[in-house]
């Protein structure tokens, strides 16, 4: 019986053992396989940083393998690992595209873990210069590598802990965005929208009169709605924002978009007349100098307030108090979230994660802001100047 088994086994160990033995050659520096030389050196390393990029895919060299056999030698250690990302890349291209389906005709995706984004916008302008759209594209989802391993250090989560991916997706014509508006976010609304909590998504037309197709609008949005996302998404798929935890949710997407950029310019206020704009977004100086000066305590007027009913001032304060949280007790973050998911308030969860009344946290803020702030916005101004 035993001698059988291993007449059967025989030939599979022989297979293993010429595998094994695959050791490249000099000239493909013993991997067996080189780097695909159509992508260009930066476009390369980028596409390296991503799980799938359906322009890459289209590369006939390597097929978005990123790595072509090496023409010197029969293979080596790095060969199994070509042929392994060549099977995920097909089972990829046969997934469902419903959008691509809705508007009849293929879309960029790029896709890193958590994020799945279309980017249908040809190029953006930065300055004078222009950027290709799928180029910048990477350069947003390379952002969100860094925002979500930020995110998730402080949030102390990972991948598993989230309920399905953020999708975002991005618009160079009007009219796109209007159609998968009405189809997939169930809304008429023709600036940035976003659906939370279960399947989030959110969509964007890019060179509407808000953003005229700016590098740096996109990018801080693409960032700020991205923490959105992710927040509402979260062990529970729920929208804290009108659930008490407005205040919490606007400030967690200043904190991250902030936390990446330096600064925070992006609202979301319902039925805003005008562009809010607190302080240009440089909020540490502007925040130092208001608390100084004013007496009243400002953390009990944003509790009752909604996300989007929060006015530009208390964006900026509550950013601030979230930024707190983030230095001083990241602990308490991911369990105020779950406090919000359950419907419950400020007060208590302070009370519950902290033993602190909301007028003791608003003086540990302020003190905290009072010491900090001056010095962090010096850091800033000396790291612009250099
Ligand atoms: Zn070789
Ligand atoms: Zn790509
Ligand atoms: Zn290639
Ligand atoms: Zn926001």
């Amino acid at each position: 019986m035993l001698l059988c088994a291993l007449l059967i086994l025989a030939p599979l160990l022989q297979e293993d053992v010429q595998e094994e033995e695959l050791a490249g050659c000099r000239r493909c520096d013993y991997r067996g396989v080189t780097d695909c030389k159509d992508h260009g050196k930066e476009l390369l390393a980028m596409e390296q940083e991503v799980l799938f990029c359906s322009e890459a895919v289209q590369c006939e060299t390597c097929g978005g393998s990123l790595l072509v056999p090496c023409k010197r030698c029969d293979g080596g250690p790095e060969t199994k690992q070509r042929e392994s990302r060549l099977a995920a890349i097909r089972k990829w291209q046969q997934r469902d595209k419903p959008v691509d389906v809705h508007l009849k005709r293929s879309l960029l995706h790029l896709e890193i873990p958590q994020f799945q984004l279309i980017f249908d916008v040809p190029e953006l302008r930065n300055g004078k210069k222009k950027i290709r759209g799928h180029e910048f594209a990477h350069l947003l989802a390379r952002d969100l590598n860094q925002l979500f391993e930020l995110f998730c250090q402080d949030f102390g989560c990972e991948l598993k802990d989230f309920r399905g991916p953020e999708r975002m997706w991005f618009w160079g014509r009007a009219e796109d965005h209007r159609s998968v508006m009405t189809r997939f976010l169930f809304s008429t609304s023709a600036g940035d929208f976003k659906m939370l909590g279960k399947n989030p998504v959110f969509s964007v037309h890019t060179h509407d009169s808000a953003f005229q197709g700016s590098v740096d609008a996109i990018h801080s949005l693409g960032l700020h709605n991205a923490a959105h996302l992710l927040l509402s998404n979260l062990d529970v798929e729920m929208w804290v924002g009108d659930r008490r935890g407005g205040w919490f949710d606007a400030g967690v997407a200043h904190a991250y978009e902030e936390a990446l950029l330096g600064s925070s310019t992006n609202y979301c206020i319902d039925e805003a007349t005008m562009t809010p704009n607190y302080e240009n977004g440089r909020w540490e100086l502007a925040l130092a100098k208001r608390l100084k000066k004013e007496e009243q305590a400002f953390i009990p007027a944003m509790l009752p307030q909604q996300t989007g009913t929060l006015t530009e001032e208390q964006h900026a304060m509550a950013w601030s108090v979230v930024d707190w949280i983030r230095h001083q007790h990241p602990e308490i973050l991911r369990p105020m979230l779950n406090g919000f998911q359950k419907g419950r308030s400020t007060r208590d969860l302070f009370r519950d994660t902290l033993s602190l009344e909301i007028y003791q946290v608003e003086q540990l803020w302020r003190d905290w802001v009072a010491a900090e702030y001056p010095k962090r916005a010096k850091q800033k101004k000396s790291r612009k100047r250099r």
